[in-house]
């Protein structure tokens, strides 16, 4: 019997892969490599296919004996979302549906999803808990809500049992340095500050500095990788103990400014990181901080890696080792 990880090549897919097979698990890696990195799971077993592809999946999870899912597989660049929603509504919500009907038509019944904090969409409460309105504001959070409400429906008709992880903004990578963080384009806020550490920007765009938070600059709920890498091996513990179909938020309950996180990256690296203030980037809320009581205590989720110092320090660790990402070094 194996774990199926789809997306196990991407950035917290292979952290996930990491951890699996520390807890012991036997693991199979699905990724069709338009973003991932097979250099991400080296000595892991890696098959090159696209969830689209149902009747490849099928052979999958019968040829592996797969027990489990672990789905990341998706598009997620908020930006592009808005450009073209229907790669988004194809890929994401598609690419799910092949793979749930996959599963029941193998008799597979457990999943765990990588959802996201963008299903709420603009807050009306902060922390956020997972009883929190989600109306998303973009079709990438539209599209992991979609799939959501899909799962529900298959626990309901098939007895599918799922956990959705409702992540915040995951930073860090493995303590080791062997992988990290490495997107094309990159839009996420840790890397592009130590791409300025490391010379290869002049400075941080810093996307409005006139909201309602402290310094003017928005807040976020920063989480480390191989946290929520743990999250995903207690949920599925949580699956094989009961038949549930639950959502959990993970973040950090604390939460930091861009400026903070600038301050932040100026003290691990040593390094001066200019900041040049442009306009806010559409969509952005001022503040997003969760509530991850419900992990806490259902899931007995405890991070270990909550100082905003030590995530940006494995994440140093990694893109100051591989300043061109995986393959490049
Ligand atoms: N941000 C910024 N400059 C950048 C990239 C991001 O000021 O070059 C800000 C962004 O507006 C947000 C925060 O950093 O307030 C985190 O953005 P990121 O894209 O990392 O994650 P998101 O919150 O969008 O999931």
């Amino acid at each position: 019997m194996a774990v199926l990880i789809t997306g196990g090549a991407g950035y917290i897919g292979s952290h996930t892969v990491v951890e699996f097979i520390r807890a012991g698990e036997t693991v199979v890696v699905l990724d069709n490599l338009y973003q991932g990195h097979p250099e991400a799971v080296q000595g892991v077993h890696l098959i090159e296919a696209d969830l689209r592809d149902q009747s490849k999946v099928v052979k999958i999870l019968r040829e592996f004996d797969i027990e489990s899912v672990i789905h990341f597989a998706a598009n997620s660049l908020v930006g592009e979302s808005v450009q073209d929603p229907l790669k988004y509504y194809d890929n994401n919500v598609g690419g799910t549906r092949a793979l749930l009907s996959a599963m029941t038509e193998c008799g597979v019944g457990r999943i765990v999803f990588s959802s996201s904090a963008a299903t709420y969409g603009e807050p009306v409460q902060v922390p956020i808990p997972e009883t929190h309105p989600q109306v998303p504001t973009n079709p990438y959070g539209e599209t992991k809500l979609v799939i959501e409400r899909m799962l529900r429906w298959c626990h309901v008709a098939y007895n599918l049992a799922s956990v959705s992880l409702r992540y915040f903004n995951a930073a860090g990578a493995h303590p080791d340095g062997h992988i990290g963080e490495d997107h094309d384009p990159e839009t996420h806020l840790v890397p592009i500050v130590l791409s300025v550490a490391l010379g290869q920007r002049p400075h941080l765009p810093v996307f409005g500095d006139d909201y309602a938070t402290q310094d003017g600059t928005c807040i976020r709920d920063y989480v480390h990788v191989m946290d929520l890498a743990s999250a995903h091996h207690l949920a599925l513990g949580r699956l094989r103990e009961k038949s549930v179909c639950e959502a959990y938020n993970l973040g950090s309950g604390s939460g930091y400014s861009v400026l903070e996180i600038v301050e932040a990256a100026r003290r691990v690296t040593g390094h001066p990181i200019p900041v040049v203030v442009s306009g806010r980037r559409a969509g952005d809320p001022a503040v997003l901080i969760a509530s991850s009581e419900k992990a806490r205590t259902e899931l007995s989720w405890r991070p270990r890696h909550e100082s905003i110092e030590s995530m940006i320090a494995s994440a140093w660790e990694w893109h100051s080792k591989h300043p061109l990402g995986y393959g490049r070094a």
